[in-house]
């Protein structure tokens, strides 16, 4: 007989493994993609405390300018790839408005790393943190970040978190490529600019500028507006207490001063190139040591 129980047995775990394999196939091509952003206070000038640390709290926020374009490299290569990609920001739970920023231009979802047991973390305790979050959040085939950010200008998370994990990674890019399951990244270099090729899982940092940074979508916003991001802590990445937060700093800021000002030069109008040039030839008299 056709359906006796022992047939029926059989097929559901024919079916059953078959569609198992084909999941598991399907999986190995979806392009995980991780870019990982960072808030930064959106002023010229920080006021430091006495610990020469940063003082954040009352300061309008923006995310890192160049994670932006990080996310819009991220979003131009999954056109090609395929894929899903998330965000992974460390910082304080107030971040979700970072995150909605990013799911706004095209991310697919977001995570927030945060606690109290994060405050003081240096660039090594960073990285070991968003390492510990990337490891436990997915298995990404590529991961961008900025270059640098615009408050702290390490230039450092993005090749230590690389280091980490033990990818390939390419720093200083304003182009990428995806071919022949390769990616081809154009980056600077002193010497000008170099074509690299590498193979996956890789981490590439993009330069500031590197592209016209995605807009929001009106059909992405609203889904940004609905959008929760899960918070993990210490205990959800497993984190060793001693590798993070303060514990796990070691760099000493000895010092903290702005830039010295650059002198701004002088404009000279006048009626015409004679009374141009007798009140250069003042203000040279005055400025120099010239022998008038
Ligand atoms: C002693 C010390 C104490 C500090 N204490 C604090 C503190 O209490 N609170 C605080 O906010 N900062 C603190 N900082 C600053 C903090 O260490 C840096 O902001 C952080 O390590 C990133 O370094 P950076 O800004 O130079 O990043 P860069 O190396 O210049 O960043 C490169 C890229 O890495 C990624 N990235 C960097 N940081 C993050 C992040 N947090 N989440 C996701 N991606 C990221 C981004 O893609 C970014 O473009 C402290 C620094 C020191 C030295």
């Amino acid at each position: 007989m056709l359906f006796n129980i022992n047939n029926v047995l059989a097929l559901i775990i024919y079916f059953g493994y078959n569609s198992l394999r084909v999941m598991t196939e399907l999986r190995r091509y979806i392009v995980e993609y991780l870019v990982c952003i960072k808030q930064v206070p959106q002023v010229s000038r920080m006021k430091i405390d006495e610990n020469n640390n940063l003082i954040r709290e009352g300061v309008k926020t923006i995310v890192n300018p160049a994670d932006l374009n990080a996310l819009t490299e991220a979003i131009k290569l999954r056109e090609k790839t395929g894929g899903r990609i998330t965000v992974l920001t460390m910082g304080p739970p107030s971040a979700d408005e970072a995150l909605k920023e990013c799911i706004a231009m095209g991310a697919d979802r977001g995570f927030i790393v945060s606690s109290r047991d994060f405050k003081g973390s240096d660039t090594l305790a960073t990285s070991y943190t968003l390492t510990m979050a990337a490891k436990k959040i997915g298995d990404f085939d590529i991961i961008f970040t900025g270059t640098q950010t615009i408050d702290g200008d390490t230039g450092q998370v993005g090749p230590e978190l690389a280091e980490n994990l033990n990818l390939n990674q390419i720093g200083y890019v304003d182009k990428v490529d995806f071919e022949d399951n390769k990616i081809i990244a154009r980056r600077e270099s002193k010497y000008g600019k170099q074509m690299v090729e590498a193979k996956l899982p890789i981490l590439i940092s993009i330069l500031r500028d590197a592209n016209e940074v995605i807009k929001a979508s009106d059909e992405n916003i609203e889904k940004a507006e609905s959008m929760s991001f899960e918070i993990l802590s210490p205990e959800d990445i497993n984190a060793d207490s001693e590798k993070i937060g303060i514990k796990g700093s070691p760099t000493v800021v000895a010092e903290v001063f702005p830039p010295e000002e650059k002198k701004t030069g002088v404009m000279i109008s006048g009626d015409n190139t004679e009374d141009k040039v007798n009140q250069l030839v003042e203000i040279l008299k005055e400025k120099t040591t010239l022998g008038w």
